[in-house]
C-alpha cells in the first residue's frame, strides 16, 4: 500500500517514520521546505524514551511528483485541511482511501466536500509527538489509535490500515462507532487545551485548583450535552476520563498552550468552537465554550 501523509509535522513525521521503519512505502508531504530538505539529506530523527534514531523516509514538497496513492493520511492542523485536501486530489485514483487522524470536529466534513464520502475513513489517535526542529521529532505519547468507516461497517480496507499500523508498532483497533470515539477524544481536548493554554499552566496544574476543576467540568459537560442530543453514544465517564488524561500528562504543556506561547494560530475552531457551533445547530447554549473560544480568538488577533 502506497501511503502519502499530508502534513509532515510532529504527527505526520511520527506515523511516516514508524511506517517506513516497518517496510511500508510512505511519502511525507509538507510545504515547510527546510524540514523536507533536512529529512531528505539526513533522514528523519526520531527521539524516543531518551534514544534517537535516524529514519530514511521519502519526503517532498512537490506533491505532483509522487504519482498516485493507495492511502492519503491527513495530519495538517485543522485550519489547513481544506487546502491540504485540494492539494492532494492529484494523488487520487479510483480506489484511493482518504484517512484523517486529526483532532477536533469538522475534518470529515471538510474532506467530504472535495472527496466522495465512500472513500473516507475516520480515526483518532492517542499517539503523541512533538516537533523539535527541521527533520527532528520526539515520540511523546503511546495511546491507542482507532480507525473506522463512517457508516460503521466492517471493511477490508479499514482492517488493512489497522494491520499496517500494528505492524509499525502503532497499537490500533477498527471501530464500528468511530464518531463516538471522535467525540470522546474531543471531550479531552475541550476540557484541557484552551483552559491550560489561557492560564499558562501545565496539564497537571488543572487538578490543583478548585476553580480550574470547575471550569474544566463546565466545558466538558456542555460538550457532553451536545453529544447526547446528537445521539453520540458515550461509554466512558467523560469528566473522569479527562481527569485521568490530565493525571497521565501532568508535566505536558498542551499543544494549544504551545501555540499561544509561540504566538501561533490554534485549533480552537475545531475544539471548543466546534462545540459552540454544534450547540447553536441544536438551539442550545454553550456559554463556557463560547467564552473560552472568544478569549482565544482575541489573543490570536493580537499576534
Ligand atoms: P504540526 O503543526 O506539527 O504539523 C502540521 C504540518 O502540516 C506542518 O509541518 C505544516 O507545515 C504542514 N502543512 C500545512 N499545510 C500543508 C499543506 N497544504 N500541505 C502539506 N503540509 C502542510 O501539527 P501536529 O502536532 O502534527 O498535529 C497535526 C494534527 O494531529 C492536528 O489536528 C492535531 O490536533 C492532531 N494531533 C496531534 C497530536 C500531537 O501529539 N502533536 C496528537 C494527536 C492528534
Amino acid at each position: 500500500m502506497k501511503t502519502v501523509i499530508i502534513g509532515a509535522g510532529a504527527m505526520g513525521s511520527l506515523f511516516g517514520g514508524l511506517l517506513s521503519l516497518s517496510g511500508e512505502e510512505v511519502w511525507l508531504v509538507d510545504i515547510w521546505k527546510e524540514h523536507i530538505d533536512a529529512i531528505r539529506s539526513k533522514g528523519l530523527a526520531i527521539e524516543e524514551k531518551g534514544k534517537a534514531q535516524a529514519v530514511s523516509v521519502n519526503a517532498t514538497s512537490d506533491i505532483a511528483s509522487i504519482g498516485k496513492a493507495d492511502l492519503i493520511l491527513y495530519f495538517v492542523k485543522t485550519y489547513h485541511t481544506e487546502k491540504a485536501v485540494s492539494d492532494s486530489l492529484v494523488l487520487q485514483k479510483e480506489d484511493t482511501v482518504f484517512l484523517t487522524l486529526q483532532n477536533g470536529l469538522g475534518n470529515e466534513e471538510t474532506i467530504c466536500k472535495q472527496v466522495n464520502r465512500k472513500r473516507v475513513v475516520l480515526g483518532v489517535t492517542g499517539q503523541g509527538a512533538t516537533l523539535l526542529g527541521p527533520g527532528h521529532i520526539r515520540h511523546a505519547g503511546w495511546g491507542k489509535t482507532y480507525v473506522g468507516e463512517l457508516d460503521g461497517r466492517s471493511t477490508e480496507r479499514s482492517d488493512r490500515i489497522s494491520q499496517m499500523f500494528i505492524k509499525a508498532g502503532i497499537e490500533t483497533e477498527v471501530s464500528s462507532r468511530i464518531h463516538d470515539l471522535v467525540w470522546e477524544k474531543l471531550f479531552i481536548n475541550v476540557g484541557i487545551n484552551a483552559l491550560a493554554a489561557l492560564l499558562g499552566l501545565k496539564n497537571g496544574q488543572l487538578l490543583d485548583y478548585p476553580e480550574t476543576m470547575r471550569l474544566m467540568e463546565a466545558l466538558v459537560s456542555e460538550a457532553v450535552e451536545v453529544a447526547h442530543r446528537k445521539g453520540i453514544r458515550i461509554e466512558v465517564n467523560p469528566i473522569d476520563r479527562v481527569k485521568a488524561v490530565i493525571e497521565a500528562t501532568r508535566e505536558n504543556r498542551c499543544s494549544m498552550g504551545q501555540d499561544l506561547d509561540y504566538r501561533r494560530r490554534t485549533e480552537i475552531d475545531a475544539i471548543n468552537g466546534a462545540v459552540v457551533r454544534e450547540a447553536e445547530r441544536l438551539a442550545i447554549s454553550a456559554p463556557y465554550n463560547q467564552m473560552i473560544t472568544d478569549l482565544i480568538k482575541v489573543i490570536e488577533k493580537t499576534f
